[in-house]
């Protein structure tokens, strides 16, 4: 098997895209691939402050490498959550990996800063663990991201995670997630932009983009995940993929193409509707925000609002 572009020995080969790669051209590859979904969708201006949501993982600190190496001003974000050995290693995966290439690393520790963890509070709110913690994700990052004058969230979200998702909320026409459902949100009052520029590059090529590149990360799934539909739904387009590859790439930009633009304006119409918490003042419905109500019920007091802590390496 030889590189598609150099012919020297390759060491991946991408069945979507007909082709494969050494490693030098790999890393090309996939810095190719951040930065065309970065322009196509117009996910992040030259001066803008990013942060990355960071969580120790390969397609987080996959990100952050290519984001710091094509030059954007990226920080990083790490949320602990509180889930046993799982959290406190992937910690230590974001940390060692901020260390190491000398970048600034916030975070937020959800039992110290908030005074709930993930396992407790999804209890507490009769929430399942993923649907609390994915609450409390969009909320502290989006808080810490308007608190810390960023103008970018960016996700490591990548194409399986994205056909996923887009999978069972087409299995059940959410109109409002599939209005959601895009690689970039813009800002709006309260909210940072949100961005996942590693929507055209597939989970094998982030590992496979991480060992190349020797970034550790945790290799642990989240004990929390088992039973969580989206993984099953991942397991379906596998194996669509093994017999047509491409079949998944195609499912979820033919969608962005043809598709997303019926079930956007209600987003918009949605957001324009919002007014301040009257806890901590981002942006909600009508009185508490969901994340303080979540936090009041798990720490049974008050929502407090929380102060977004900052680690300079
Ligand atoms: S698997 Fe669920 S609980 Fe674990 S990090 Fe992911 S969203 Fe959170
Ligand atoms: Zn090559
Ligand atoms: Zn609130």
């Amino acid at each position: 098997m030889k590189c598609r572009r150099c012919r020297e020995p390759a060491i991946i080969d991408l069945r979507r895209h007909n082709a494969a790669f050494c490693k030098d051209c790999f890393w090309r590859h996939c810095h190719e691939q951040v930065k065309r979904a970065i322009h196509d969708f117009d996910m992040i201006e030259r001066g803008e402050r990013v942060l990355v949501a960071v969580s120790g993982g390969k397609d987080s600190l996959a990100l952050w490498h290519i984001l710091h190496e094509l030059g954007y001003a990226a920080e990083g974000l790490y949320l602990g959550l509180g889930i046993g050995d799982y959290s406190d290693e992937s910690g230590r995966f974001a940390r060692d990996f901020a260390t190491r290439f000398g970048l600034v690393l916030h975070e937020v520790d959800l039992p110290g800063d908030v005074g709930f963890d993930i396992p407790d509070g999804s209890r507490a709110a009769r929430r399942a663990p993923c649907s609390a913690c994915g609450l409390s994700k969009r909320h502290l990052f989006n808080q810490a991201a308007t608190q810390l004058g960023f103008d970018v969230v960016a996700t490591g979200h990548n194409l399986d995670d994205e056909a996923a998702v887009l999978f069972g909320n087409t299995l059940r026409w959410d109109a409002e997630y599939l209005g959601r459902q895009y690689p970039v949100l813009p800002a709006a009052e309260g909210f940072a932009k949100k961005v996942k520029p590693l929507v055209r590059l597939g989970e094998r090529e982030m590992a496979a983009y991480c060992v190349t590149q020797r970034i550790d990360y945790i290799l642990d799934e989240c004990p929390m995940a088992v039973g969580n539909r989206h993984l099953h739904y991942k397991e379906l387009l596998n194996r669509l993929e093994d017999s047509s590859p491409g079949a998944k790439a195609a499912f979820l930009f033919h969608f962005f193409d043809k598709a997303h633009q019926h079930f956007a304006d209600a987003v918009v119409e949605e957001r324009d509707a919002l007014e301040a918490c009257t806890v901590c003042g981002s942006p909600t419905p009508a009185g508490e925000c969901a994340f303080c109500r979540l936090q009041a019920r798990a720490t049974r007091s008050d929502a407090i609002p929380v102060s977004i802590g900052r680690r300079p390496v």
